[in-house]
């Protein structure tokens, strides 16, 4: 029954490699051990749904944490094998007297759980600008299904957003001078495709020129599957700050933030950020490149008119749809040049 794609999709996170990249994530793995282990009131004695296992690290933090009953469901038969016997190899495994089953299964086909209804689903759903490779689709469908009216999700908020950034976030200026040549053609083509494809890399934060504007936020708790796709303006205002007088906008850069909110975090609420200013993640940032390049300036507010071909403002649209492609997104940006008057 399972699709094809799906197969391939499963494949892949049936390496070890994938895994330890996520799991060495500090600053996400440690977010969701703070939120099972360091909110007792939630965890204590409760029944949890960890929607996609891998490894088993988060059933894990949620036995740890005092979770009574821990389902851990896998689509990776071969890593579900793996998570059973990491779970047995602790001793948290229901055979042991621990918590946690193990179910390998495609979330979308388990039909019956160890309880019929859970109180706390977790899972590490987020994919590159929040949505690549939709697997919150099987979240809510475990929502809809498992959870108890009330019940808590783990992350229970997340937010898209977006700054304009510099050509360092771009990275071609490599390709300007290389032992005294110019690889112009090769830049070009490079540009060329950037264009055309997002492009997931970190963005150091001194290359982020503007404020950042929140595209959209999401209650995992009432979203829907299609209010993943979505179409919103942003305002992105040049920094008045006098170190970046005038900079030279070369991209637009996404993130998202993901909350443990107090509604279900109550002693220890946390914000798990990809944010170009907080710690890195293996996530990094989506960098959507500009075909022509604008230069933002805070003083074109004060000049009348504005500067001579600086702006003080990027205006535009993003919207954010399934790609025909399995799991993959796509963006489109349109946006314009303000000075302080007008276009
Ligand atoms: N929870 C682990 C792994 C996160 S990666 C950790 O935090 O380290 C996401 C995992 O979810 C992958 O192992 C993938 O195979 C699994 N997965 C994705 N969609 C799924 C679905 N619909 N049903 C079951 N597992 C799924």
């Amino acid at each position: 029954r399972m699709e094809r794609a799906d197969e391939s999709y499963f494949d892949s996170y049936g390496h070890f490699d994938i895994h330890r990249t996520m799991i060495s994530d500090k600053v996400r793995t440690d977010a969701y051990q703070q939120a099972l282990e360091s909110n007792p009131s939630l965890m204590k004695g409760a029944a949890v749904l960890d929607v996609g296992c891998g490894t088993g690290i988060l059933s894990m933090f949620a036995a740890r944490g005092g979770a009574a009953q821990v389902t851990a469901v896998e689509g990776s038969e071969r890593m579900a094998e793996h998570a059973r016997s990491i779970v047995a190899e602790n001793r948290l495994d229901s055979a042991s007297g621990g918590p946690i089953t193990v179910v390998a299964s495609r979330m979308e086909d388990v039909d019956s759980l160890p309880v019929p209804q859970v109180d706390v689903i977790v899972s590490e759903w987020m994919g590159y600008a929040l949505f690549f490779e939709s697997m919150l689709d099987s979240v809510i469908h475990a929502r809809d299904r498992w959870l108890k009216p009330g019940g808590a999700m783990l992350p229970d908020l997340a937010s898209i957003h977006i700054a304009g950034a510099g050509p360092g976030a771009v990275d071609l200026d490599f390709w300007n001078d290389v032992y005294g040549f110019s690889y112009r053609p090769v830049r070009d083509l490079l540009l060329e495709a950037s264009l055309k494809d997002a492009h997931v890399a970190p963005v150091h934060p001194c290359h982020v020129l503007t404020a950042p504007c929140c595209l959209r936020s999401f209650d995992l708790a009432t979203m829907s599957a299609a209010d993943t796709e979505f179409s919103t303006e942003f305002v992105l205002e040049a920094a008045s700050s006098a170190t970046v007088a005038a900079a030279e906008c070369h991209a637009l850069v996404l993130w998202f933030d993901t909350e443990f909110s107090a509604r279900f975090c109550r002693e220890q609420p946390l914000v798990l950020s990809t944010s170009p200013q907080a710690q890195p993640t293996h996530w990094a940032q989506t960098v959507l490149a500009l075909r022509h390049p604008v230069t933002l300036s805070a003083t074109a507010v004060q000049e009348k008119g504005g500067g001579e071909g600086s702006a003080a403002s990027l205006r535009g649209r993003v919207s954010f749809g399934r790609s025909d492609k399995h799991r993959c997104l796509d963006i489109s940006l349109e946006c314009q040049a303000f000075s302080a008057q007008g276009a």
